[in-house]
């Protein structure tokens, strides 16, 4: 028995692949998971971010905040210097975007569930930065101007409850900006339980830009901007993971890197990743319409 979806609330999934269920009345995917919240966090040791999702995420540094900086640069064309000053990240992990965007905005502020991650943050880099599920953060009537998810939203138990939280605590015309997989791009579709984004339990919710927009809708966010967005990925990282890992032929990795081909970014867009910016809706608009 599967939970209930979090887009329409009905209880009519049925499966669609190993641990993956469909919604039958408005086509949500999620995964079939039965964990609890401290489960759920467990996932999230340094384990995670060093061998097991990531083969180490401090290394890669340089490049991920590369590509930090272009969401930056995709986010600030709907920014209003005067208007958005303050600055929330959900899954910050080790401060790598907050120490991107603390050059474009007043205050930044990062909430995660990984320890490792927020005491590199706060101690190593100096950010504001919180080890707390946000679901039991204490906003202590602080608002934010704009608040970000990046690849995130797929991870969280209850991405419903965050979205609420989240626009129940940012001020009327703050922004929402959220990258995660696309289920229903073409990669997605072509590749079914084989794309590389569906891993349940770490992947538990699959979205669309119609069943994500359906949920910020649901909570007073109107969505403004989506597109698909691509990244960079040194040819190190690439060559690393095909010949070293999956080929077991250092050599051709080793000379790669003697003749310095490994020292190039490539640009990739796969079309299965989106970027969604939404804007809250002030309330007395809510009320006119
Ligand atoms: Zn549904």
């Amino acid at each position: 028995m599967s939970n209930s979806c979090i887009i329409c609330n009905q209880s009519n999934a049925l499966p669609l692949y190993p641990g993956i269920v469909k919604c039958s009345d408005c086509s949500y995917i999620y995964a079939d998971l039965d964990m609890s919240q401290e489960e759920f966090e467990k996932l999230y040791t340094s384990g995670y971010f060093n061998g097991e999702e990531y083969s180490d995420y401090l290394a890669d540094k340089e490049i991920t905040q590369i590509n930090f900086n272009a969401r930056l640069s995709t986010l600030n064309k709907f920014v209003n210097k005067d208007q958005h000053k303050k600055l929330l990240e959900i899954g910050c992990a080790y401060g790598l975007f907050l120490d991107c965007a603390r050059n474009n905005f007043q205050e930044v502020t990062g909430v995660d569930v990984t320890p490792e991650g927020v005491e590199y943050a706060k101690n190593t880099l100096s950010l504001d930065a919180y080890k707390v599920d946000l679901e039991k953060w204490d906003f202590k009537g602080q608002k934010f101007d704009v608040a970000c998810m990046w690849d995130t939203i797929e991870h969280l138990k209850r991405p419903d409850i965050y979205i609420k939280k989240i626009s129940e605590n940012l001020n009327d015309n703050g922004l929402v900006a959220i990258t995660t997989g696309d289920i229903e791009s073409f990669v997605a579709k072509f590749r079914k339980n084989k794309w590389r984004l569906i891993h349940p339990p770490t992947h538990a919710h699959y979205f669309s830009i119609e069943s994500l927009s359906k949920l910020l809708e649901n909570n007073g966010l109107k969505v403004i901007h989506s597109e698909h967005c691509g990244f960079y990925r040194s040819i190190e990282n690439i060559a690393y993971n095909i010949f070293v890992l999956r080929l077991k032929q250092k050599w051709i990795y080793k000379t790669l890197k003697f003749l310095g081909l490994t020292k190039i970014n490539l640009y990739m867009n796969l079309y299965d990743i989106m970027y969604l910016v939404a804007q809250k809706v002030p309330e007395a608009d809510t009320h006119k319409s």
